[in-house]
């Protein structure tokens, strides 16, 4: 094992007891400050007969009602422009973003200083946890867009105290070239990119397998936990791979550590994590698959209390050889509530897809894969771009006969020319949902 880096050993590693004792904490201090000026909560409360005097014990949280994201849609349509999810006046707020709209219209999310540190705080467990160390350069190879997530984990390095190298307005090539000159040494960036740039930098006989790159940071997209993606980056590079999950709605609340391949830790001193049946929204059996429900404890300026992620999840049972006593989540995110596909009965997520693919592909090839209405049910279909003609049937037919084999399913493959999907710095768009078109 190698020596594990902590951002808060103590907390990191204290007692279950312990844990749910700052929780608690933290949720009372929430809950009185929320209802005491923030309209949206204070309305939301009052209908359900709730006040934070009733709320005793972690298990009390129960009784507090869900928030989904359409109410915060409905909200800021309601009332312009930025609802009344607001516990402070709006003079307060520092830091603008935006979701990235892909389920409906973007949401905006405000931060205060207070907020904001907090955010850079999470992001500082993530990055200590990926074995970030005092010297590491972090290297930033995009522009900085409206969305939250790099934007959080450049905060945790300016609190760690580490150099940032910022990238963006440069094309990738540059960005390259940069990344070696500067000896950087970890990269926040999506699975697609990271993949990108590493196949850039083979075409272009840049060695970055053996540069000073030792940490890839990887959120945005499934990639981390999905081992075929994992090990392709890891091999482009001549790094390790961790992945760290956000959400601009309640900011950065998983990460991987330096001893789980395939799980992340719940960051459980800043956020409360339930997993319920998504149907009777009631707790799930501990070990069983259920929908993420989670509550922000450092965001009283703009918080999602019981907040419904439509994400599916399942506890991991047991110590992490890390020391960390945070929960496990075994595999990260399994798949989206929405993302499911039914096939003739089987139900399949695009990430075990994805790691079929990536079996199987090279890093010039892409790929995506379409959901749509057949005649009897739900269908999928894999598009791939290959690179090179000649191996466009023999890859074809080798992920058919993975899926068939490991799916017992027979799934349509289609190839295209390379250069037919749209490319992007930020995040591919790998999972084309047309079930709600009209059928084919
Ligand atoms: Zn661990």
């Amino acid at each position: 094992m190698t020596s594990v880096e902590y951002y808060d050993e103590k907390v990191e590693t204290a007692s279950r007891e312990e844990i749910l004792r700052i929780q608690f904490n933290k949720l009372e201090a929430l809950l009185k400050k929320v209802y005491a000026s923030n309209q949206f909560y204070r309305k939301k409360f009052d209908s359900y007969g709730i006040t934070p005097s009733a709320i005793c014990s972690l298990n009390d949280l129960q009784k507090v009602p869900f928030t989904v994201k359409k109410e915060f849609e409905e909200e800021q349509e309601k009332h312009p422009i930025f609802g009344t999810n607001l516990t402070e006046p709006l003079e307060n707020y520092v830091q603008y973003h935006q979701t990235s709209g892909t389920t409906g219209k973007p949401l905006k999310f405000l931060d205060t200083r207070e907020s904001w540190d907090w955010r850079g705080k999470c992001a500082c467990y993530v990055m200590k946890a990926a074995g970030v160390r005092k010297g590491d350069r972090i290297f930033f190879p995009f522009n900085f867009g409206p969305y939250t997530a790099f934007w959080i984990i450049y905060e945790g390095a300016y609190q760690l105290g580490n150099l940032i190298i910022p990238a963006g307005g440069w094309d990738s090539l540059q960005r390259l070239q940069s990344i070696i000159e500067n000896q950087a040494t970890v990269i926040p960036v999506t699975p697609s990119y990271a993949i990108r740039l590493g196949e850039i930098a083979y075409e272009n006989h840049i060695d970055i397998a053996n540069s000073g790159v030792r940490i890839i940071m990887l959120s945005g997209e499934p990639g981390g936990l999905v081992p075929g993606i994992r090990e392709k980056i890891q091999h482009l590079w001549g790094a390790q791979c961790y992945d760290w999950i956000g959400m601009t709605e309640v900011g950065a609340w998983a990460f991987q550590c330096t001893e789980q391949p395939n799980a992340v830790h719940i960051l459980e001193s800043e956020f409360i994590a339930e997993i319920v049946d998504s149907e009777a929204a009631t707790p799930v059996q501990e070990g069983k698959v259920g929908e993420l429900v989670l509550t922000n404890l450092g965001r009283s300026c703009m918080p999602s209390i019981r907040y419904r992620t439509g994400d599916l999840a399942r506890v991991k049972k047991g110590l992490c050889l890390c020391g960390r006593t945070f929960q496990l989540l075994d595999g990260g995110i399994i798949g989206r509530k929405d993302s499911m596909v039914i096939i003739r009965g089987v139900n399949i997520f695009p990430n075990v897809l994805y790691d079929i693919i990536e079996n199987h592909i090279q890093s010039e090839d892409d790929y995506r894969i379409e959901a749509y209405r057949g005649k009897e049910g739900d269908e999928i279909a894999i598009q791939l771009e290959i690179g090179d003609n000649s191996r466009k049937e023999e890859v074809q037919r080798a992920i058919q006969s993975e899926i068939k084999k490991k799916l017992n399913l027979r799934i349509e493959v289609k190839t295209f020319t390379k250069g037919t999907f749209p490319k992007s710095d930020y995040k591919a768009k790998r999972f084309i949902d047309r079930r709600k078109e009209s059928s084919v």
